[in-house]
């Protein structure tokens, strides 16, 4: 077995031991019930309100403003659907972009089946929304825009602030999907103007199912989940404790280290592009530089698909991803590489290799020269 190079952080990440270490109590001892009066209740409901300070403190919020909930795509969910059914009496339309998340584009299919109207923005080459674009198709029933604060597959990150602006001169609400920018890239709600946000821990060094919605204090949203009256009575279950002390835990970690791990981060990248380029026939698809999230690399090699080298790299022990999904054996290209203009056949063989706190340059070195064998067989082969 050759070792392996995990080069699919955007797709998920391991959880810090530290992280770790802080959970592992509230599995075993620390079992209360937080919803209950006795002692050891209390100790999990002040795991809870701990772990809330930190993640209000790590985007400036209160910690009357966020909520837990079982996965980014829950809170994705919520921040449309209850905006969407809590203010239909105001509007029913929506804006948002063709290079979302499928938890936020399949939700927005779903309320368009349920009678609203959604606007679905373009963006530029490198995956830019425009600004003059989103100030001239908000309407009088506009009631939400929704835009993503860092692209997952081609790690654009948007002018939040800009967007944020637009929204509140004119009196709409704003929710950002932020979960590959949380831990990575710094955010203020308050000075960028978000009204709710989401975010994973998976994506920063904490557990997987449990993620935030932030929704800013008098923004009216209807509940997603009915129930018990967790969570101030805004998202009713018990609430998963450990995951929650982890998510707290691995978020204020990942805000401390944030500058040093994303300039270490960016130059593994920028290493990993450079050395990509020397491939005849690579292209880089989204920005570079300082809009770029630190972790991402995405390219697309002429006239092969991404699925063949994948499959090639994976023999190597290399993890990486392709913006497309493999369904019913046919390869669909991705949307996203679709909405930046690039043709069908490209958009069919992209490789997106995203980079994280393990990465190190001896594997970036390591996965250029794989990738650059990968390519030059399956060109050999589809010459053939
Ligand atoms: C991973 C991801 C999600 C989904 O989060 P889950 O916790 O896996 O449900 C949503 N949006 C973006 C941009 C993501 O990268």
């Amino acid at each position: 077995m050759n070792k392996t190079i995990y080069m699919d952080y955007a797709a998920t990440t391991y959880t810090k031991p530290e992280v770790l270490k802080e959970m592992l109590p509230y599995f075993t001892e620390n079992y209360g019930n937080p919803s209950s009066v006795y002692s050891i209740a209390r100790t999990t409901r002040r795991a809870i309100d701990r772990s809330r300070d930190r993640v209000a403190a790590a985007i400036n919020a209160k910690a009357s403003e966020i909520f837990f909930t079982a996965s980014g795509s829950e809170a994705d969910n919520w921040a449309l659907k209850g905006i969407a059914f809590g203010n239909r009496n105001k509007g029913k339309h929506i804006i948002t972009t063709k290079i979302e998340h499928h938890a936020i584009l399949h939700v927005c299919d779903y309320l368009e089946k349920h009678g609203f109207d959604v606007t679905y923005l373009s963006v530029d080459k490198q995956g830019f929304v425009n600004l003059d674009e989103l100030e001239k198709v908000i309407r009088q029933d506009t009631i939400l825009v929704s835009i993503m604060f860092a692209n997952n597959e081609i790690g654009t990150i948007q002018n939040i602030k800009a967007i944020g602006n637009i929204c509140k001169k004119n009196n709409v609400y704003f929710h950002t999907d932020a979960v590959q920018a949380a831990g990575h890239v710094p955010i203020d709600v308050d000075e960028m103007n978000i009204d709710m946000l989401s975010l994973a821990a998976h994506k920063f060094y904490g557990p997987k199912g449990i993620g935030v919605l932030y929704i800013r204090r008098n923004v009216h949203i209807d509940n997603l989940l009915h129930g018990g009256s967790q969570e101030r009575g805004r998202r009713a279950g018990t609430e998963n404790i450990p995951s929650i002390v982890g998510l707290g835990k691995a978020l204020e970690l990942a805000v401390k280290n944030m500058n040093e791990n994303s300039m270490r981060i960016s130059k593994l990248r920028d290493r990993l592009i450079t050395g990509l380029m020397e491939i005849p026939g690579t292209i880089l698809n989204g920005p570079s530089g300082k809009s770029r999230l630190s972790g991402n690399v995405n390219v697309c090699f002429k006239g092969i698909e991404g699925e063949a080298v994948l499959v090639l790299l994976d023999n190597e022990g290399i993890c990486a991803s392709s913006g497309s999904a493999c369904t019913s054996g046919a390869i669909d290209p991705s949307h996203v590489l679709l909405a930046l203009g690039l043709p069908h056949e490209l958009a069919k063989g992209s490789l997106r290799l995203t980079l994280g706190d393990g990465s190190t340059e001896k594997e970036v070195d390591e996965v250029i020269a794989a990738v650059k064998t990968a390519v030059g067989k399956v060109r050999s082969m589809t010459l053939r």
